[in-house]
């Protein structure tokens, strides 16, 4: 049987981790669907906890095995994907799933489940501060960073698909505003 999902979506740097983070801390039944994908692991992020890091061959096969819920080529040879064994052992306990997956990743779970899926888009303040925090977060090159921000100019024009929207400007406030939609749409006090 279909649980519940919620989806964060948004331009990598707007600041989803950190509200998906927050959220987990204040509601014990959430629980973060690790997605797998096949670029290289970053240092500091572990296998199991951040991503299943996975081969891009075997990534590509286990597509054709039908493993995945949704997946998507998020950048060129870099292949993202949420396990479907993963979902199914959260909803076995009750609890509802929550996805940290790009804007198309977003736009997808929330046509294939609709009525079982929460869509909220965290939309930056703007593409300035978008780029500043990407920079602050020293995780990127110039060649990765230019990438990012040239492919979150389209993707905030699909914000509008979405449930809900929450401007990530101070970030306790786009926590609470996230939580409120997370409790109505869990039905938990
Ligand atoms: P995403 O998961 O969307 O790529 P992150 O949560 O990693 O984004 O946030 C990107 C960077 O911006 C991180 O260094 C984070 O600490 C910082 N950040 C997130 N929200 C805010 C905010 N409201 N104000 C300032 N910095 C923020
Ligand atoms: P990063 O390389 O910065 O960890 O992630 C790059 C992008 O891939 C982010 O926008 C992230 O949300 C997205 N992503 C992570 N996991 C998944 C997933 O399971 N499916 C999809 N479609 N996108 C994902």
């Amino acid at each position: 049987m279909l649980g519940k999902m919620i989806v964060f979506s948004a331009p990598s740097g707007a600041g989803k981790t950190s509200i998906v983070k927050a959220l987990l801390e204040k509601f014990k039944w959430l629980e973060f669907s690790v997605s797998a994908t096949s670029r290289a692991s970053r240092p500091g992020e572990t296998n199991g906890i951040d991503y299943f890091f996975i081969e891009k061959e075997e990534f590509v096969s286990r597509i054709e095995r039908g493993d995945f819920l949704e997946w998507e080529e998020v950048y060129k040879d870099n292949f993202y994907g949420t396990l479907l064994s993963e979902v199914e052992r959260m909803w076995q306990k009750g609890h509802l799933v929550v996805f940290d997956v790009d804007v198309a990743g977003g736009i997808n779970i929330k046509k294939k489940f609709s009525s079982a899926v929460l869509s909220v888009f965290v939309m930056p303040p703007s593409l300035e501060i978008l780029e500043e925090r990407l920079r602050g977060r020293n995780t990127e090159t110039d060649d990765s960073l230019r990438k990012r921000i040239m492919k979150a100019s389209k993707e905030l024009e699909y914000a509008k698909d979405f449930d809900h929207i929450v401007v990530n400007d101070q970030l306790h406030e786009a926590i609470e505003e996230a939580a409120k939609l997370v409790q109505a749409f869990a039905g938990k006090p």
